[in-house]
């Protein structure tokens, strides 16, 4: 099957760091062991940096800073007001080198370009977006009359441990840096190891918007070495950890033994179910979108699509076509829509379930390497149809450019295969029926249902997942609960 692909020279940004440190209490520092880790780029998958591997004294210093700033520093204390400011000067830093930002997250991650630019502007908003919530944050009063005031004292929680993924990292940490500083919790970061090149950044960004040292600490490392550390650090009252749903189990299990805050934003598998009545452009533009935009390495990709018998096969060839059409390329040049996946582990998981979709499905466009393309990560944007329930590109997690595709005869046929899997992240509804649209969204197992729409939401809304894809929702005052507790407090009149 063809495919249309870009093979330009390898962009390089300039003033690569060749070492990424941790920034533990205003400084940057190595390891105290001296552990590194090496860093890849996924187009040409040779190392380009070092990055320092904390370890359980590198969490250990780290917290102590964190818990320092908070117990004796002036961040938890100042009004909001003045914490807002300061955060909007981080908005403001973040959308002055969006560029840059861009460039050195798809360097890193291999996000097509103008794809990285929307994440970074992203960034900036939500620390806007908290920095105006916290100034408008009222919190209840109840008063019995001629008996008692009651009313609520919102306190931020202490040091929140804030553990990342790799597939749109800078962004996702800034979900959650922003409301645990705005509600004024002081932190440490531990960013993914596939993709600690922006996270690094974060260090000149908060300093120079006058951010207290301690307040923003960043350890580099593995997951099971520095992420399991800060898990189960004793001063550390809660975790926020977007990730694999096994990751977050072992997480939350981990968490059991300290009685952990934990918000969990986890895997998914999510339906886009489309009906014979649905807008079948929009239906395609937007499905296509969704699971192969950020290359497919997105949590709440429509990897299933899930579409009514009378117009499956027209949908089916009209999807394969464009997905045939869809620009793979150098992450760097504006053309390309589909870049180089993280690394080379990552690439072999997805390779081996386009294997194993090939004995599970009908391949219609796709189905591994692009031509001309020889080096790097690249995998076609792969479609597979007639995909059965049980098969397991249906039902597990691939996070890459493939999707499958399963026909329905009636409305319950779908709900109830929309519902078959573990997960519960996002579903995408596609009818002119309204009534049916609302009926549908009220029943499928999803956190997040867009009705003849995708991805676009307001930072008000709650954000995540049911059964395997979650525990707990941010977005909006619901971060902000988050990172702070409600105590009450009485008084007698
Ligand atoms: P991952 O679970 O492998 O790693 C996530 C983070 O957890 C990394 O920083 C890693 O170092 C750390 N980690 C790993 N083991 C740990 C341990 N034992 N203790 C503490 N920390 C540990 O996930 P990933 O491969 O980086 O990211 C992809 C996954 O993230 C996908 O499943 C995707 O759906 C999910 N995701 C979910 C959302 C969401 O909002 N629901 C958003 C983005 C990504």
């Amino acid at each position: 099957m063809t495919q249309t692909s870009v093979q330009t020279t390898h962009y390089v940004p300039a003033d690569l760091p060749t070492s990424i440190r941790h920034f533990i209490g205003g400084e940057f520092v190595d390891s105290v062991g001296g552990e590194t880790f090496d860093v890849l780029d996924p187009v040409s998958n040779q190392t380009y940096a070092t990055a320092a591997a904390g370890q359980q004294a590198d969490i250990d210093l780290a917290v102590a800073a964190a818990k320092e700033a908070f117990d004796n520093g002036p961040w938890p204390r100042m009004l909001p007001r003045a914490r807002a400011r300061v955060l909007h000067r981080i908005a403001d830093a973040v959308e002055a080198q969006d560029a840059r930002l861009a460039e050195l997250e798809t360097f890193d991650t291999g996000l097509p370009i103008t794809q990285a630019l929307g994440q970074a502007q992203r960034a900036a908003e939500n620390f806007r977006f908290f920095a105006d919530l916290i100034v408008a944050q009222a919190d209840d009063t109840y008063k019995v009359p001629g008996r008692q005031i009651n009313y609520v004292n919102r306190k931020p929680v202490g040091v929140a441990g804030l553990i990342t993924p790799w597939n749109t990292p800078f962004m996702l940490e800034s979900w959650k840096l922003a409301p645990a500083l705005a509600s004024g919790c002081t932190v440490v970061l531990k960013p993914a190891e596939f993709t600690p090149l922006s996270a690094s950044l974060w260090a000149q960004i908060f300093r120079t918007a006058g951010v207290p040292d301690g307040v923003f600490n960043l350890v580099n490392g593995i997951g099971e070495e520095a992420g399991d550390a800060l898990v189960k650090h004793p001063d550390v009252p809660l975790i926020s950890f977007t990730g694999e749903t096994t990751t977050g189990q072992t997480i939350y299990r981990n968490c059991a033994a300290n009685l952990k805050g934990m918000s969990m934003e986890l895997g998914g598998k999510s339906p886009a179910v489309v009906f014979a009545d649905a807008d079948l452009d929009a239906a395609i533009d937007s499905t296509l979108f969704g699971v192969f935009s950020l290359n497919g390495e997105r949590c709440t990709a429509s990897s299933r699509i899930l579409v009514e018998r009378s117009i499956y096969d027209d949908f089916c060839a009209r999807y394969a076509a464009r997905a045939q059409s869809i620009v793979v390329g150098d992450p760097h040049d504006p053309k390309t829509e589909v870049g180089a996946l993280v690394h080379p582990e990552h690439y072999a998981k997805v390779m081996s379930y386009v294997e194993i979709g090939k004995s599970e499905g009908r391949l219609l466009a796709g189905g591994g390497r692009p031509a001309g393309l020889p080096e790097g990560n690249y995998v076609s944007p792969t479609v597979f149809a007639d995909v059965a329930p049980t098969a397991r590109i249906f039902q597990e997690e691939i996070f890459g450019p493939v999707v499958a595709i399963t026909p329905f005869e009636t409305d319950a046929e779908a709900l109830a295969l929309a519902n078959g899997v573990k997960y519960g992240l996002a579903a995408y509804i596609w009818t002119t029926d309204l009534t049916r649209a609302h009926n549908f969204a009220q029943s499928v197992d999803a956190g997040m249902v867009w009705l003849n729409s995708h991805n676009v939401r307001d930072l008000r809304t709650p954000f995540g997942g049911v059964k395997a894809s979650g525990l707990g929702h941010e977005g909006g005052y619901r971060s902000i609960d988050f990172y702070t507790d409600s105590q009450a407090v009485h008084i007698t009149l």
